[in-house]
């Protein structure tokens, strides 16, 4: 053989392996970054309720022996942001577990009973603020899932249409069956979310608007939460939404469960 070949195929195996190795380095580089970010954002949002919490117990120092009245408002908010944390460190495991790979426990069942539970759930949360309807189904929606973690996912789409749905408001909850997949349908009354946002609501951390969902008290956790709940499932969530009239989230679930199992 011609020893220029030779050289040439060699070099061109050469460049195709450094090559190879940049992109994986890249992709580690990425993912490292994105590790970062996350345990950044998490420390913040820690730190909010933590610096109110030392802040309400240094007013009590002062103030709880002379003033009944500052005690108990400044008991009060203490309990509120610590409350605000644990939701927060819930939250933050419930993403853990995820990442981690953790296995499903798969059983097949009637996913509009877990619909019906939830809004149950969800009815007691929202007392007469605003009110949460079951559409009952014709028939079950039957499909294979892990009820526990689909129960956190209805959660969270729940969640989310209580808090943002002004008072006097309505949130109607069913189940379905589409394409041949089960589904829970959640929609809501509330202001809506604008079309150029829908791709980045699903994002950790991610707010729509930052006061005002702060003032609502999430972390901008629970719908990456209940994303990736559906994918483990080789589901997916749809969400539509139309400002100034509402949100309707889907969750849809393959009848038959994640096809590797
Ligand atoms: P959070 O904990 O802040 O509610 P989520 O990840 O659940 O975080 O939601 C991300 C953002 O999407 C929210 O901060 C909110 O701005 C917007 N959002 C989610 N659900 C709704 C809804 N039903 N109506 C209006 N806005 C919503």
């Amino acid at each position: 053989a011609n020893p220029q070949d030779e050289i040439g195929r060699l070099a061109a195996t050469i460049n195709a392996l450094l090559a190879r190795t940049e992109a994986a380095f890249g992709r580690q580089r990425e993912a490292l970054g994105r590790q970062r970010r996350f345990a950044a954002d998490a420390s913040h949002e820690l730190r909010t309720p933590l610096t109110s919490i030392a802040g309400y117990a240094r007013m009590l120092e002062r103030w709880a022996l002379k003033d009944p009245d500052a005690a108990r408002e400044g008991a009060a908010a203490i309990r509120r942001e610590a409350e605000r944390m644990q939701h927060l460190v819930e939250e933050l495991l419930a993403l853990a577990r995820g990442d981690e790979g953790r296995p499903l426990e798969l059983g097949r069942a009637d996913l509009a009973e877990v619909a019906e539970e939830s809004a149950a759930a969800a009815r007691a949360a929202a007392g007469d603020r605003v009110s949460v309807v079951w559409e009952p189904p014709e028939g079950p929606v039957e499909a294979v899932f892990d009820r526990e973690r689909v129960r956190q996912a209805l959660a969270a789409l729940l969640d989310n249409a209580v808090r943002y749905t002004p008072e006097g408001g309505r949130v109607s909850v069913r189940a379905l069956r589409r394409d041949g997949k089960a589904a829970v349908r959640v929609e809501d009354t509330g202001p809506g979310i604008p079309e150029e946002q829908l791709g980045m609501i699903f994002e950790r951390f991610y707010r729509v608007d930052g006061t005002r969902s702060r003032r609502l008290g999430g972390a901008g956790l629970g719908l990456s939460i209940a994303r990736q709940i559906a994918e483990a499932h080789g589901g997916a969530i749809e969400v539509r939404s139309v400002p100034g009239e509402g949100s309707s989230f889907t969750l849809l679930l393959p009848q038959e469960g994640p096809r590797k199992l």
